[in-house]
């Protein structure tokens, strides 16, 4: 097909780089991505997909790699999804955060820059930069206060976005989603809502054998129970799907600009897990312990977001709701764990 669009997409193989290069591949769109060389040779959850996009090996600690695939590739469409995501994690390497997540996007944008000026570019900011906000909903003008090296990163990198986007010299369609919270069953087992649905998922199947590992190295399902930090913790939880619809058209918008993608809905951890052993018929309190261990040193939240200038200006709302995403992770744990 003549004249695709070439969308290049950091962290590819992760739960939002998979989601995205479908919805591209779609519509229409050559798509490439990044992947570390490991030996595994892993495509994550990029490797349905694998024969039907362009891979190149890099990392974005290498400025280099990241220059050597935008000048062979040359992308109308850059997406920045790559970056050590966990906040909880953020803790025990900080300045392994700060280098990918906060300096590896500065190398994508002053390599873009370089070699590919006209690139649109989507910036994967976050909702945890708001920290613990005085502010509920939070909104595109709510102060950052970032509660975790993590969010610290992700500052660092939305600050920079924006600082190119207004130079005057030479200004760089930047956009910068922050988005809160999503989840599917894409979504990395070191995250409180899927350790929650394999859990209840090996709890329901009485599996013994294969049971995932948590954050510390241990079966997530350990004498029958599933250990969980704060369970008051308060999030705005989407579904993945929806979420990556709003990036591009982040990118096909006349202007580069700040959006907050939400749900507007507040839930603890504690109703998640609620909602979620007991679409598999069983009561949580039954299976669930609280561990400190899981308790970040730092809190963040309440994070609930306001998405209303994305609904104006964009068009996009959330389609999923809290319930149906529970559903939809259970239902798909429960088969991959069985
Ligand atoms: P994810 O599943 O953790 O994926 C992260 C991706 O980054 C993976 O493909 C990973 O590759 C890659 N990566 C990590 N270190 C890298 C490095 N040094 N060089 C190149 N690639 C590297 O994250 P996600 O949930 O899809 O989120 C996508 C982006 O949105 C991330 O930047 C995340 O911080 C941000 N975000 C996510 C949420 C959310 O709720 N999901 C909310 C707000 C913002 P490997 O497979 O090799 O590890």
């Amino acid at each position: 097909m003549a004249n695709r669009k070439r969308a290049f997409i950091t962290g590819i193989s992760g739960q939002d780089g998979s989601y995205l290069s479908e919805l591209l591949l779609d519509k229409g769109y050559e798509v490439a991505g990044f992947v570390r060389r490991n030996a595994a040779l892993d495509f994550g959850n990029a490797n349905e997909i694998k024969d039907e996009i362009k891979i190149y090996y890099g990392d974005l600690h290498s400025a280099e790699s990241i220059a050597l695939a935008l000048l062979d590739f040359k992308p109308d469409e850059i997406y920045n999804l790559a970056s050590l995501s966990s906040p909880f994690a953020s803790f025990r390497d900080k300045l392994g955060t700060i280098m990918v997540t906060g300096i590896g996007a500065l190398h994508v944008f002053e390599r873009a820059k370089l070699i590919v000026p006209e690139a649109k570019i989507y910036q994967a900011s976050t909702s945890e930069m708001f920290g613990a906000p005085k502010q509920i909903p939070q909104n595109e003008e709510t102060p950052f206060n970032p509660a975790n090296p993590y969010a610290a990163a992700k500052e660092f990198a939305h600050r920079m976005a924006v600082m190119a986007r207004n130079d005057k010299k030479q200004s760089q369609f930047i956009s910068c989603g922050i988005l809160f919270n999503h989840e599917s069953p894409r979504r990395g087992l070191n995250f409180v809502t899927r350790k929650i649905t394999a859990a209840v998922a090996c709890i329901k199947n009485n599996r013994k054998e294969g049971v995932p590992l948590n954050e510390i190295g241990e079966p997530i399902v350990k004498n029958g129970k599933v250990k969980l930090g704060d369970l008051e913790a308060k999030r705005d939880w989407g579904y993945a799907p929806d979420y990556v619809e709003i990036m591009w058209k982040m990118l096909q918008a006349d202007s580069p600009d700040d959006f907050v993608v939400a749900t507007g809905e507040v839930h603890t951890v504690r109703e998640f897990a609620e909602e979620a052993f007991a679409v598999a018929g069983l009561n949580w309190e039954e299976y669930v312990e609280v561990d400190t261990h899981f308790i970040p040193p730092v809190q963040t939240g309440p994070l609930v977001g306001d998405s209303s200038k994305a609904k104006k200006i964009l068009g996009w709302e959330p389609k999923t709701r809290f319930k149906d995403l529970v559903k939809i992770m259970i239902h798909s744990d429960l088969a991959k764990f069985s």
